[in-house]
């Protein structure tokens, strides 16, 4: 029996009765395990209270968003899943001062850059086709082509579990880098209520810094072009890789980029591999260009075993679920093309999702 609470409608089920909830049907790589119990919280409130009620009691849990960035084991998750499903956006404008636009955690993220671009809010027009919620943004700093969120980010809202109190933290607090932040490096410590963007007025995006979406657009590096047009390139250059969600497309069955790019004192990085020169004076080079330089090409793994786990026949960054496959046949995988870039050229890949109950 599915108990709902009728002022946060989150939902519980007897004491003792297990209603084990597949976390495969809430991942973009439609893998993982049955959790313990679930609840779907839709106010700030409950969030707090699911998450503060599970640690004074010693209960394991997670905090879910979209999945879009989680390999989580085929043995579940034992304990309880607090899925963010809050909704709101409050919108200050002023030419002075831009959109200071504050959106609950439980947000789609791609559905607040369509509306940033069509009000004309400058700053997220190149993450165009992101999967998740709003919530999840600033755990890794979610960037694309040439943008990250970090950037628009004033402030985030979090409970604070270690000190049990809400904080608002401003992005000093926050260490944002390169897929990074404070949130990841302190795994579960913040759950993030909502996020307050600062987004600039107008209706050319943001200088672009990306070549191949320079190029795309028809523009040169630092140009800006409008919003619109940025978002439609960005999602034609995304839909070719695969990483744009398409339940039809076993190449998008994903949790995006699956490694990400290897920051390299400047005589580590292989001869012939892309460079980008960091602030600190390190080089950012090319996981795909190791990977495929190591024998891993588009598709790797499709016409082994029952093939059902392979690196995508878009993009060799995404490892993907052709379907019926498990986490385990994944991380299989996984070890498979790191253990490999590193015997080829010495460089150990981190992976990017966030691996629940599992490791590589
Ligand atoms: C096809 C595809 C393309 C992608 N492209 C990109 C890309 O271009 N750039 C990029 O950066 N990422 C990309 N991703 C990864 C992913 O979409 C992002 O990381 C996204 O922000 C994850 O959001 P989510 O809501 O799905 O988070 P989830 O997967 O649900 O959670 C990810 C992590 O964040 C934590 N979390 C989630 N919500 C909260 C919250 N409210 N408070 C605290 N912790 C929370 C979870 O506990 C977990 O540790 C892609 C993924 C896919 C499938």
């Amino acid at each position: 029996m599915t108990r709902r609470c009728s002022g946060c409608h989150a939902r519980f089920w007897t004491p003792g009765q297990r209603v084990p909830e597949l976390l495969a049907t809430r991942t973009t790589l439609r893998l993982g395990g049955p959790a313990d119990e679930l609840v779907e919280c839709r106010t700030e409130e409950d969030v707090v209270a699911a998450v503060s009620g599970a640690d004074a009691t010693g209960r394991p849990s997670l905090v879910l968003g979209g999945g879009s960035n989680l390999v989580v084991t085929d043995q579940g998750f034992p304990g309880l899943v607090v899925e963010v499903a809050t909704t709101g956006v409050h919108v200050e404008s002023d030419l002075c001062g831009g959109a200071f636009v504050t959106v609950a955690a439980g947000e789609s993220w791609d559905e607040l850059v369509v509306r940033g671009v069509t009000e004309g809010w400058v700053g997220a027009e190149a993450l165009s086709g992101i999967p998740g919620r709003v919530g999840a943004t600033p755990i890794q700093n979610v960037g694309a082509y040439g943008q990250e969120v970090a950037e628009t980010i004033a402030r985030v809202r979090v409970w604070d579990r270690d000190a049990a109190q809400l904080r608002t933290l401003f992005p000093g607090d926050c260490r944002f880098a390169y897929r990074t932040s404070r949130f990841k490096e302190e795994p579960g410590r913040h759950v993030v209520l909502s996020v307050t963007f600062q987004f600039r007025l107008g209706t050319l995006g943001a200088p672009v810094r990306y070549a191949e979406l320079a190029d795309a657009l028809g523009v040169s590096l630092g140009e800006r072009a409008p919003s619109v047009e940025v978002r439609e390139a960005v999602l034609a250059l995304r839909g070719r890789k695969g990483m744009v969600l398409d339940a039809d497309d076993h190449d998008t069955w994903s949790a995006g980029s699956f490694f990400t790019n290897p920051v390299l004192e400047a005589a580590a990085v292989p001869h012939g591999a892309p460079g980008w020169p960091q602030p600190d004076g390190r080089v950012k080079t090319s996981a795909a260009w190791l990977i495929e330089r190591s024998g891993f090409g588009k598709g790797h793994g499709l016409d082994r075993g029952a093939g059902r786990v392979a690196l995508s026949t878009k993009h060799t960054l995404a490892l993907t679920n052709r379907g019926g496959a498990t986490t385990a046949e994944l991380l299989s995988l996984a070890a498979e093309v790191r253990d490999g870039v590193r015997d080829r050229f010495g460089v150990t890949l981190v992976n990017e999702p966030v691996l629940v109950g599992c490791s590589l």
